[in-house]
């Protein structure tokens, strides 16, 4: 299940949070680490020392340009943050979230992507609606920014603590999730599905993109939190392409 966890990290300014986050991530033993953009060198005496021995995992850190690609083949993104956004989205505890994961994580395919965003402004909206969910650390609601590689190792420890309750029950651990799950659609595939979504309402005048009223916001938390299908993104995708279709073919309206 560790392995199936991935700690994205959003244009992080300081490597020596970069090297907090390893040495968190490998004392709970999380391995795949992905950056976004950093805004600073990666391997430095600062990260190194401050990861304290876990400095494979800064070598091995895989460095993409985009939160999408870093999250492509992931089945469940979950964005952690410090506050609260205008559009409410679906949130969980970090022991919520802990308990979800021995079955997100059954399927030989699933990974699941937990993304943190940068020192000083956290995520942007548009990355946090690009996440299934997002998790808030409880804190002082006067005072709830946690330190980067802080908010990494309270969600890493409870990773751990669900993989070892997990562990402990095996004996009598509860039926596998059904094979459908194992097809959940991917974040790449879903991403391709909101583009083609938002192509087709403005094609038939649904969608005004100079007054787009969030309205790809809301249908990208409708789309997520039903978990759709591999099976199932076809099934929507053949729907839009015969709409476009249908579209083009109609005589203007008079
Ligand atoms: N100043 C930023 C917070 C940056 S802290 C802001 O106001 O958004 C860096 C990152 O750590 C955040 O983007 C978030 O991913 C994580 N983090 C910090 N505190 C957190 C909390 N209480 N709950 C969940 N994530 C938190």
């Amino acid at each position: 299940m560790l392995e199936r966890i991935r700690i994205v990290l959003i244009g992080t300014s300081h490597p020596g949070n970069i090297g907090g986050v390893a040495r968190a991530m490998h004392n709970m033993g999380l391995a795949d680490l992905a950056l976004v953009a950093p805004r600073c060198e990666v391997i430095t005496q600062d990260s190194i020392s401050r990861a304290s021995g876990a400095d494979h995992l800064l070598h091995q850190a895989s460095v993409h340009a985009s939160l999408e690609e870093a999250v492509a083949d992931c089945t469940l993104a979950v964005g952690a943050s410090a506050r609260s956004r205008t559009l409410p989205w679906p949130m969980l505890s970090p022991r919520e979230l802990a308990d979800r994961l021995p079955a997100e994580c059954q399927a030989a395919e699933s990974r699941v992507a937990l993304v943190f965003g940068r020192e000083d402004s956290g995520l942007t909206n548009a990355e946090l609606q690009r996440c299934h969910a997002h998790v808030h650390i409880p804190t002082n609601a006067d005072f709830s920014s946690l330190n980067l590689a802080a908010a990494v190792q309270v969600l890493a420890y409870e990773c751990r603590m669900a993989w070892l309750s997990q562990s402990d029950g095996q004996a009598d651990a509860p039926p596998t999730v059904p094979s459908d799950d194992d097809d959940l659609a991917t974040h790449a595939e879903l991403e391709r599905y909101f583009e083609h979504l938002e192509r087709t309402l403005i094609g038939i005048d649904f969608h005004d993109p100079d007054q787009p009223r969030q309205l790809m916001a809301k249908l990208r938390r409708l789309y997520l939190r039903a978990r759709p299908e591999r099976m199932e993104m076809n099934i929507l995708r053949g729907i839009l392409s015969a709409t476009e279709k249908a579209a083009n073919t109609k005589p203007p309206k008079p």
